[in-house]
């Protein structure tokens, strides 16, 4: 009976970690605001190596509007903004009048934002560790809903901070260690604002970020896990030149009308007072230069931005390049002039991402075209093997001949 029980101790533990060895390992990594084209600069040695051993799509298309929330939101849940709930970086529940915030830390911790499941919690509820050192949404107040291991955001921590962070997780012994861990560098989006797309000021900041791709490869070398390990670079949204003389006062134009404006640059959400709707309507119609204006009802199904309670009846787009304003924001933008934006259609070709990816499951030397970001979150439930969440937006037969067949 003890040789039986021993023997069944013996059994269960080896095959636990033969399940833990035999489970893939992802790392997500997010280049924020790192356009498509930035690869194709031929100053990203590191980047290049991954895209010659293993996939790279063309560029990645965000969800609209292309801001950083969210996208990120879009790429781990697989599902439209209006879908997963998070509409912008910053947004009102006109019901209770709580606001979101990506710079409020209270606000970006509640739960009940997050409408849809991210990949960490499908993860978590079959069974695989995970782990993220900064992803919008990983910082749930909610346990069941946020990574195992996760770090509260904090914008100052050193890029080789978050890298060693990672390795360090890989290192757990196999019972604790993650197999999915996100990682985050805001550098090219920061740059891209400031100094623009086209500057000597975001090569640089590309070629900085290429050499965090080298540090990566080499730690996980050291550990023994670059060959099992599969690595996915992608970024949030692209980036385009702006100018302080593209600009259109919405203010201005609504003079004495009353309404309530969200947002602003390349993308605006009015919400009219009661009964102000046709008025105001018809006044930004008139006067539709440089943006376009749409009734959300009307708004084209490929903007997939109608259906959240939370997005009001006007939605403004400008049109690439230019910004739409208030005179709040227009002082701010005289003050610390920007040289570039992102959050216009998603379709244009400025607001693309990256998608390289090397690793065991990725086809070697394999060029694609676009890919959907919303596609990326089955893509990870394909690598591993799991249950995806039914009501999402990606599709796998969008993207899975980019991994090897079996
Ligand atoms: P934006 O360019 O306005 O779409 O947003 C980019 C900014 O988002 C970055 O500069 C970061 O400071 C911020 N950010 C990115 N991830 C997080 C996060 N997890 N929590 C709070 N802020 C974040
Ligand atoms: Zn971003
Ligand atoms: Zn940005």
């Amino acid at each position: 009976m003890k040789k039986l029980l021993i023997f069944f101790f013996l059994f269960f533990v080896i095959s636990n970690d033969f399940f833990a060895q035999s489970k893939p390992y992802v790392i997500l990594v997010s280049f924020d605001g790192f356009r498509w084209d930035y690869v194709n600069r031929n100053i990203t040695p590191n980047l290049d190596s991954v895209k010659k051993n293993g996939v790279s799509a063309l560029s990645l298309r965000p969800t609209f509007p292309s801001k950083t929330f969210p996208n990120h939101l879009a790429i781990i849940t697989g599902m439209y903004n209006d879908h997963h709930g998070i509409i912008s970086n910053r947004f009102t529940n006109p019901f209770t009048h709580e606001s979101y915030r990506l710079g409020d830390t209270v606000s970006v911790r509640e739960s009940k934002w997050y409408l849809g499941e991210p990949f960490w919690e499908t993860a978590k509820r079959q069974g695989i560790i995970t782990a993220s050192y900064f992803w919008p949404g990983s910082e749930m107040r909610n346990k069941n809903r946020r990574p195992t291991y996760y770090k509260k955001y904090v914008h100052t921590t050193p890029y080789l901070d978050r890298i060693n962070g990672a390795i360090e997780w890989l290192k757990l012994p196999q019972k604790k260690r993650p197999h999915f861990i996100t990682l985050y560098f805001h550098d090219t989006d920061t740059y891209g604002h400031a100094f623009g797309p086209n500057s000597p000021e975001i090569n640089t900041s590309i070629k900085r970020l290429d050499k965090l791709v080298g540090y990566l490869t080499s730690q996980l070398s050291k550990i023994n896990l670059l060959d099992s390990t599969n690595i996915i670079f992608v970024s949030d949204h692209g980036m385009t030149e702006i100018s302080l003389n593209k600009i259109i006062n919405i203010e201005e134009i609504l003079k004495g009308y009353n309404y309530k404006m969200e947002d602003g640059g390349p993308f605006v959400l009015i919400r009219p007072a009661k009964k102000n709707l046709e008025n105001i309507y018809t006044k930004l119609k008139e006067n539709e230069k440089h943006y376009k204006v749409y009734l959300k009802k009307d708004l084209p199904k490929f903007f997939h931005y109608s259906e959240n309670p939370f997005i009001p009846s006007i939605i403004l787009v400008a049109d690439i390049g230019w910004s739409l304003v208030n005179n709040k924001i227009l002082k701010l933008m005289r003050k610390h002039v920007k040289h570039g934006n992102h959050g216009y259609d998603n379709n244009y070709i400025d607001m693309h991402g990256i998608f390289i990816a090397e690793g065991p499951q990725f086809k070697k030397g394999y060029k694609t075209g676009t890919l959907w970001n919303v596609d990326i979150y089955p893509l990870l439930c394909k690598i591993f093997n799991i249950e995806p969440r039914a009501n999402i937006d990606g599709k796998l037969e969008r993207i899975e001949f980019i991994l090897k067949e079996k």
